[in-house]
């Protein structure tokens, strides 16, 4: 039995056009080459295909493509933004007073590595708490701000909520302070207009397979003026201008760079229809009863919907979901059966944050499943509720 997938905020599955263009490269007959091969035309012909794939993902951030540098996801981005910030400036002074804002509600893999600079480059880390509909403000960045901060950590989108947060407002907020300002905008991209020149970051994590391209490859932009210097995480053969070494893997970069073009090209198509879709499965779950909309109404992305239900127990909602992908909370978290630490951080009770279904919808999300789903939610959940 095939599931509808709803879970495109834990993945999305990679365009047909992104697929073909990534298995040319794989082969002897295709673009396999080591793009450092500097002797011959198979190293050539795949630096020449990895260039290109930096301009079309520089082009719908705003970035010049000298500030992108090729990652394995958005985890290893983040890591190499807030480590690499870190690190740097220890090597200037190892014993200067140093301070991190970040929020609550950030991805694991900008939350743990706080922890461990916390832990041991004796970072000091405040973590802002959203309202109760998810949202961080600028005010709040503002009154944390001190003279030691060093880095400003903040996602442009959430996973959980899909609530956007005023990264233009923060960067300006920055504008006089020595502080960088990081964004993970890895549910942003193919969602928001990212434009790294109009809101005013220095870094900026990317994942492709957050935006229908593979997974296992990602970007980090980092800023060249002023130019922001970054220790590096991974050491070998100096690639990626010394701050990422490890041969590029042709057929990725080709994914990411199309994935970007494809963006580029139907974002606001993509937004127009996901969101008719995603309205009409709100309309259809509200009209159960007894549930809740977790998130700012209107500051979120169109094809996300973030939904509690009163009265059910939330494992045995989801297990009884067999029809419907879908997430409880983060993905990322759901090896464990705490409640999600997003819901729980914008004030839902423990019952409530255990009943949160996230649906999020994308690309190839076709109006027909919006009816199926909601017949199936609703089923289920009268069952439960007796
Ligand atoms: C998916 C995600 C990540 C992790 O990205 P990977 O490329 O899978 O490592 C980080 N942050 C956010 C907000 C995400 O949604």
């Amino acid at each position: 039995m095939k599931a509808f997938y709803f879970d495109y905020a834990a993945t999305t599955p990679a365009d047909p056009r992104v697929a073909q263009a990534m298995a040319d490269c794989l082969t002897l007959e295709g673009n396999f080459g080591n793009p450092a091969s500097r002797s011959h035309r198979y190293g050539w012909q795949a630096e020449q295909a990895v260039e290109h794939a930096r301009r079309q993902l520089a082009d719908l951030l705003n970035a010049d493509p000298r500030e992108i540098v090729w990652t394995s996801g958005a985890t290893e981005s983040n890591n190499l933004a807030l480590k690499g910030v870190v690190e740097q400036l220890r090597l200037q002074d190892a014993e200067a007073p140093l301070h991190i804002i970040t929020s609550a509600i950030e991805h694991k893999a900008v939350l743990d590595p706080c922890a461990w600079l916390e832990k041991h480059q004796g970072v000091d880390v405040t973590c802002l708490v959203p309202d109760a509909d998810g949202l961080i403000h600028p005010t709040q960045v503002a009154e944390a701000l001190r003279p030691d901060t060093c880095l400003v950590s903040l996602m442009a989108v959430n996973n959980e909520l899909g609530t956007i947060t005023d990264i233009e407002a923060i960067g300006q907020l920055l504008v006089d302070h020595p502080a960088l300002l990081h964004v993970d905008a890895a549910q942003a991209v193919g969602k928001v207009d990212v434009d790294v020149q109009r809101w005013k970051v220095d870094l900026l994590s990317v994942s492709a397979h957050k935006f229908y391209g593979p997974k296992g490859v990602g970007a980090l932009y980092v800023r060249r003026e002023p130019q922001v210097k970054l220790a590096a995480q991974m050491h070998g053969g100096g690639h990626e201008r010394g701050m990422r070494s490890g041969t590029l893997p042709t057929h990725q970069l080709v994914g990411i760079g199309l994935a970007a073009q494809l963006v580029q090209e139907q974002l606001s198509s993509d937004k127009e229809r996901v969101s008719t879709l995603r309205n009409r499965l709100w309309q259809g779950l509200e009209a159960i009863g007894g549930v809740y909309l977790n998130g700012h109404p209107s500051q979120r992305t169109a094809n996300h919907l973030n939904v509690s239900f009163d009265g059910v127990d939330g494992e045995i909602l989801l297990a009884s979901m067999a029809k419907v992908a879908v997430s409880s909370g983060s993905a990322c978290n759901s090896a464990t059966v705490a409640p999600s630490y997003v819901l729980k951080a914008i004030g839902r009770s423990d019952a409530l944050a255990h009943a949160g279904l996230r649906f999020s919808l994308g690309r190839f999300t076709a109006a027909e499943e919006i009816d199926a789903v909601v017949a199936e939610v609703s089923r289920i959940v009268t069952l439960l509720r007796g």
